[in-house]
């Protein structure tokens, strides 16, 4: 266990809390690179920097498919490699990553799936799913079978099917947006920061 994140132990497990610890899930004012503005904002590479917390989320996403013949588990690279690697773990099979080669989600590096294959489809967050989506429709192209999809935040508030695959998460959570002109906290005059950019230049800071 390392220190100020570890911890977890095998009991109840307070996912909220671990992304909020780990800075994974951040309180304030936020410029995301929709151009809204927001009061929360979720990076998961904050969680899954600790390996030992991503083998905790992997084995809680995991047994979320408890009784699902699982022969593969595939993330989308690159939100989904370490999630699929640590679900992979946790279920003992194998795991790997699709990633998009001139914008089309392909399988690379010698990664192959046989026809009837059953598949396991992971993502680290899912706002509308896009990812996942085409790591669907490239389960298609090859025959492999998706027997569900699994993530560690579903923030699509219910609204995306991935064609009526079981789809689970660790946590369900909607972060609300706003038009910089309707933000309430731009309205208190909080100057906004652009997640991911601490440290960086005043560009990188703003109100308005
Ligand atoms: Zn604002």
């Amino acid at each position: 266990m390392g220190e100020g994140c570890g911890g977890t132990g095998s009991g109840h497990l307070d996912v909220m809390k671990v992304f909020k610890d780990t800075g994974a899930l951040l309180q304030g004012h936020f410029l995301l690179t929709s151009g809204k503005h927001s009061a929360q904002y979720m990076q998961c590479a904050q969680v899954l920097q600790y390996p030992w917390l991503a083998a905790v989320l992997g084995k809680a996403l995991a047994d979320k498919f408890t009784g699902l013949e699982v022969e593969t588990v595939i993330g989308p690279a690159m939100g989904g490699v370490l999630v699929a690697h640590e679900v992979g773990r946790s279920l003992g099979v194998k795991a790997f990553f699709a990633e998009r080669q001139a914008g089309k989600m392909t399988l690379r590096r010698g990664f192959k799936l046989k026809p009837g294959e059953k598949v396991l489809v992971v993502e680290d967050v899912i706002t509308t799913g896009g990812s996942v989506k085409e790591v669907l429709a490239m389960l298609q192209t090859v025959g492999a079978e998706p027997v569900g999809v699994g993530v560690l935040v579903d923030r699509s508030g219910g609204q995306v099917d991935f064609d009526g695959l079981p789809l689970r998460s660790l946590l369900a959570m909607e972060i609300e947006v706003f038009a910089p002109e309707e933000c309430p906290l731009c309205a208190q005059g909080i100057p906004w920061v652009k997640p991911g950019s601490r440290g960086a230049g005043p560009a990188e800071r703003g109100t308005g």
